[in-house]
């Protein structure tokens, strides 16, 4: 008899005993390799020393002070490396307890920044189909994940939303990637217009699509030109890499690569690596410095902003990421995991596409691979896949709906940046056992 609410009540789990580098155990004592860090979040995998470290001195010292009061050592510290290293023109660091919050707290702030700029007349958030921002209902409303907003459609706010950029369903025939980057890019353009200029507050977007589309990279130039987009028309730019970012994809920041900067950033899962919950939203000096000389108070807030342990534990992943330089293993890492799933499944009939950067990788599934059909939903293939994974030992992310939130599935791939070369096979042979238990033509 179990007393908790969890997250789907029809199924039985196992229960974790133990973690150790990148595997979990079980309390029978099975091995689960953690190819997906759960939800692209445990970056460092599971007994990382000098953050565990770092989390007993910060408890043993403060483990919580209400930022209603106190400033505290580690929040300032991480605010400090995490602007040091992130794009230039983010320069404020505001600390949050996961995704979710720092997206809600991005849009908020955006709003009061308007809103104090004297521009109350900029409201509407525009943001594109098959993407996910958090649960909470900000976030939900933002998103662009169909299933997940469905049940709560009457509580959300009214969003707008532009194409994907998709290369694999949207390009066409005849057109180049940079052509189709910038013909999608433009819908933003014909969104602006639709609603007028003045009217608009934001345009979210996560750099590489996570978990509702399968780690799906923008084309080449397709950001640039939406910060062009945004910037001729006053419209902040809020790029979500809560899934993305911190190292993810090769780069601390995943919008490094399409060298871009947003007006605010939102991190998190990889920031704490798991070991402790914890968000950021980072904001440029102009809106930062828009709050202080108006009216010097950000109207949002938790009691959890700025936990000094989660910031501690934080620090130290940011210390090992940074200076142990393990994000620079992560583009070659996945590399070499991407050149195995290739000549592995690269040929499969019912692998139509495998895509990513760094170790963020996503293998879409398809019915027929000339045509690129789906199968039908009502298979539950992604479910199926995930059930085999585990069965096999591996963890990884399968989702149903890649194409339009009904149609298509992905396996999606983030395994931790201490990734060994021995890891691979085993992650190719419990994917490929899955595919054998699921699909036909395996
Ligand atoms: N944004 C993106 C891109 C995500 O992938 C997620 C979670 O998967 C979130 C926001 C929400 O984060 P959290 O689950 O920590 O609230």
């Amino acid at each position: 008899m179990s007393f908790v609410f969890p997250r789907h009540s029809k199924k039985t789990l196992p229960t974790v005993a133990r973690g150790e580098g990148p595997f979990l155990y079980d309390t029978t004592g099975k091995a689960y390799f953690d190819g997906s860090g759960g939800a692209a979040v445990s970056c460092l995998g599971h007994s990382d020393p000098a953050v565990t470290e770092a989390i007993k001195a910060q408890v043993d010292t403060v483990a919580f002070a209400h930022t209603g009061f106190f400033t505290s050592e580690p929040a300032e510290a991480l605010a400090e490396k995490l602007v040091a290293n992130a794009p230039e023109g983010l320069d404020r660091v505001y600390l949050v307890s996961g995704g979710s919050e720092a997206m809600e707290s991005a849009l908020k702030l955006a709003r009061q920044y308007a809103f104090e700029k004297g521009e109350g007349r900029r409201r509407h958030v525009i943001a594109r189909r098959q993407s996910y921002h958090g649960n909470t209902l900000g976030a939900l409303a933002t998103g662009g994940n169909q299933w997940r907003r469905a049940p709560f459609a009457p509580l959300l706010m009214n969003t707008h939303h532009i194409s994907p950029c998709y290369a694999y369903r949207g390009q066409e025939t005849g057109e180049t990637a940079f052509d189709y980057g910038q013909r999608v890019a433009n819908e933003l353009q014909e969104a602006i217009d639709a609603l007028g200029a003045e009217n608009v507050l934001a345009f979210v977007a996560e750099p590489v699509v996570g978990a509702t589309a399968g780690a799906v990279p923008p084309v080449e130039g397709y950001f640039k030109r939406i910060r062009e987009i945004c910037d001729a028309n006053g419209v902040l730019l809020i790029l979500d890499e809560v899934m993305c970012g911190m190292g993810r994809t090769g780069t601390l920041f995943a919008c490094e690569q399409d060298d871009v900067t947003p007006d605010i950033c939102a991190v998190a899962k990889g920031l704490g690596a798991g070991y402790q919950p914890i968000g950021a939203m980072l904001c440029s000096a102009e809106i930062y410095d828009t709050i202080r000389d108006g009216s010097g108070f950000f109207q949002h807030g938790h009691t959890y902003n700025g936990h000094p342990t989660a910031a501690a534990a934080s620090l130290a992943v940011l210390t090992r990421l940074v200076d142990d330089g393990i994000v620079q293993q992560v583009a070659p890492k996945g590399a070499k995991l991407r050149s195995a799933l290739a000549e592995r499944f690269g040929q499969h009939a019912n692998i139509g596409d495998i895509r990513g950067r760094g170790l963020f990788l996503g293998l879409e599934v398809v019915a027929d691979r000339e045509t690129k059909a789906p199968f039908d939903p009502s298979l539950g293939i992604a479910a199926k896949l995930k059930a085999a994974a585990f069965e096999a030992g591996l963890i990884c992310y399968p989702m149903g709906g890649t194409i339009d939130g009904q149609n298509g599935a992905h396996v999606l791939l983030a395994p931790p940046f201490i990734l060994e070369d021995a890891h691979i096979p085993l992650i190719c042979d419990s994917l490929e056992a899955a595919f054998s238990a699921v699909l036909p033509s395996a």
